[in-house]
């Protein structure tokens, strides 16, 4: 059994599961470096941190608890569990018909369904090590607000899912969600009239870090008593 603590972050080659992962190894955790596709940049993303690297694709749930549970059961232990994996879909919330029932399943399933899976997999561990989930949500599923209806709705049933498994998995297991504004990632790099949007109605006038996003995570992984909390992160534009 691993002796560091051990941190699962989905999704982690790339922006804010990159930026979490590398928060959490630079806090003594074995981190699980994960991916759906881009293998030899999470194997050296975890070979940097001195870490372990996990490929599995979220589109199938049933397929990702699997893949997590048989990581688990070689590694015996997982105190934390980011659950940070999701894909957006720009459409226009007043485009009805391009929200159709397929694009609304690969949603659910990557940024709801697989989330659950993993949580299923991983809850008798984090139980045993007294440990916590972190679900990395979005405004978007707090405001009527978002890339597309179906990503919004997919953040705010992730949202009541953090405080029903909060009740379900107490005391053993706290979880909380962080709920971003804009953060600044690659994926975000093109959103200039979001970003417009921040630097003037903000009252902290600029767009997240993935580093900011890292800082929150950490505050709830540490803090034992906070538990079923959804933690808006957005600078405070909500209040504008
Ligand atoms: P990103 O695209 O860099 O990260 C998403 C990660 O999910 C990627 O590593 C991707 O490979 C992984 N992923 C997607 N589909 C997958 C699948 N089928 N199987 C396995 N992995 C899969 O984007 P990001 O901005 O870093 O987003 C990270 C999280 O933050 C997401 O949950 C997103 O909804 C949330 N978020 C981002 C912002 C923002 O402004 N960037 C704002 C609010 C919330």
């Amino acid at each position: 059994m691993a002796e560091r603590h051990v941190a699962l972050v989905t999704g982690s080659t790339s922006g804010i599961g990159e930026s979490i992962a590398r928060r959490l190894a630079a806090d003594g955790m074995h981190v699980v470096v994960h991916s759906g596709r881009s293998r030899s940049e999470g194997e050296r993303i975890a070979a940097e941190l001195g870490g372990s690297y996990l490929q599995a694709d979220l589109s199938d749930a049933g397929t990702a608890g699997a893949a997590v549970a048989e990581l688990l059961h070689g590694l015996g232990r997982l105190d934390v569990l980011i659950n940070n994996a999701a894909i957006g879909w720009p459409i226009a919330h007043t485009d009805l018909d391009a929200a159709t029932p397929e694009v609304w399943r690969r949603i659910l399933e990557v940024n709801l369904i697989s989330p659950w899976s993993v949580a299923a997999a991983s809850a008798p561990y984090l139980a045993r090590a007294g440990g916590s989930i972190v679900n990395i949500s979005s405004h978007a599923g707090v405001r009527p607000k978002g890339s597309s209806v179906p990503y919004a709705a997919s953040k705010a049933a992730l949202n009541h899912i953090t405080k029903l498994l909060a009740v379900a998995l107490g005391p053993d297991v706290r979880v909380n969600a962080v709920a971003p504004g804009l953060v600044e990632t690659p994926m975000t790099a093109a959103w200039t009239d979001v970003r417009d949007l921040w630097l003037a109605r903000a009252p902290m006038r600029r767009p997240a870090t993935p580093a900011d996003v890292a800082d929150l995570v950490a505050a709830l992984i540490a803090n034992p008593y906070v538990t079923g909390e959804v933690v808006l992160l957005d600078g405070g534009l909500n209040l504008t």
